[in-house]
């Protein structure tokens, strides 16, 4: 019996662990929150079939038998609320049904598993704190455990033994697994943000150099293996210092910003676009040809000479320089290509500013 209980929570603790790891690492917590709650109903269910699958006889008669369903649904409308709670129950009291048949008892399990569904996802999005939920949430458990087993049990002894079994079991088990998982989504809430901080620029959330390195080295190795052409531009505001000096620190971080949503919009979502130095910004094209980075270089300076910045307080008026190099056309090598981009820039300034050069 031990081992059985043992395997049965193990099962519970398994699938849980291999949840919050596949959150961790996906993006899951970025969908919309309809997807997010479905998901986590259905693998509330699952869970539950695999409980079901290896239930602990608790007495020699079997007539007491005992699996950790109760925590699953609890779990699953705490976390999902309450479209994961009805999905995760209404699966879980069809398998009951498809396993034994719909017997007398089936019936009263599977019906007691749906309203304690219902109420666990309509108390989920009670206003009240995390503890307050838990005891409400485990008086209802208990609650249809109890009235389930009083309608099954006709041996008053039995009601009682697989009434204490049942609801003392899922509270205690319940308790120490939302602790579980809420130190686990606090690890994962750090991870990403610790994640977000180390590749994205605080300014103007572009990515920051580390994160373009990175990335630049992927998309240059991407193209050149599908034989596909990749350019590059390396912007730089001109005369930037001055705008510090005249409107202060605060307008020049505000322009910065400004520049990077400018920069954003005028490239593809496969585009890398990143903050590389204090106004220096660059911009990876993957499959870009020489012509289309011209084009694309000489509109973004030309949306830039045209747009006003600061607009609410200073209307502050720039313009960009832009060094663009292109590869295979230029260069097979990305430290070259990045290279040639900046003599161009260099050549930019020299030549007056606010033009777009490429690489020779
Ligand atoms: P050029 O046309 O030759 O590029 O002239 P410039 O003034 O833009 O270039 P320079 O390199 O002389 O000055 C760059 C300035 O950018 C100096 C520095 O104070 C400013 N800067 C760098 N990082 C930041 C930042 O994060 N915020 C603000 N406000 N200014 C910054
Ligand atoms: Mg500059
Ligand atoms: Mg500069």
């Amino acid at each position: 019996m031990t081992l059985s209980l043992f395997q049965n929570f193990s099962i519970l603790v398994a699938v849980i662990s291999i949840t919050l790891e596949f959150v961790r690492s996906s993006k899951i917590q970025y969908q919309s929150p309809v997807i997010r709650r479905f998901v986590l109903g259905t693998v509330g269910g699952l869970i539950g079939i695999l409980l079901l699958m290896s239930t602990v006889p608790m007495n020699a008669e079997r007539t007491i038998i005992f699996d950790f369903r109760f925590v699953v649904m609890y779990l699953s409308a705490m976390y999902g609320g309450f479209i994961s709670s009805i999905i995760t129950s209404v699966i879980i009291a069809f398998y009951r049904i498809v396993v034994t048949g719909a017997n007398f008892n089936a019936i009263v399990v599977s019906t007691s598993i749906l309203i304690c569904g219902v109420l666990l996802g309509a108390l989920s999005h009670l206003k009240a704190s995390r503890g307050q939920k838990f005891i409400i949430m485990n008086i209802v458990v208990s609650a249809s455990i109890i009235i389930a087993s009083y309608i099954i049990f006709d041996d008053f002894n039995l009601f009682l033994i697989n009434s204490f079994i049942f609801t003392s079991t899922t509270i205690i088990t319940s308790y120490f697994i939302c602790r579980y998982i809420n130190f686990s989504i606090t690890n994962i809430r750090n991870y990403w943000q610790l994640k977000i901080d180390a590749t994205t620029d605080h300014l103007t959330e572009l990515a920051n150099l580390r994160e373009f390195e990175n990335r630049f080295e992927q998309l240059f190795e991407e193209c050149q293996s599908n034989k596909m052409p990749i350019s590059f531009l390396m912007l730089d505001l001109d005369h930037f210092k001055m705008i510090n000096d005249t409107y202060g620190h605060l307008r020049g971080d505000e322009v910065l910003s400004e520049l990077a949503q400018i920069l954003v919009k005028s490239c593809r979502s496969h585009d890398l676009v990143a903050r590389i130095g204090g106004e220096e910004f660059a911009i990876v094209l993957p499959r870009c040809p020489k012509e289309t980075a011209l084009n694309i270089g000489r509109r973004i300076r030309q949306q830039i000479e045209d747009y006003t910045f600061c607009k609410d307080s200073h209307e502050i008026r720039m313009t960009v320089s832009i060094g663009v190099s292109s590869s295979p056309n230029d260069t097979d090598d990305s430290e070259k290509l990045m290279t040639l981009a900046d003599a161009a820039l260099y050549k930019a300034k020299a030549a007056g500013r606010n033009a777009v050069i490429f690489a020779q």
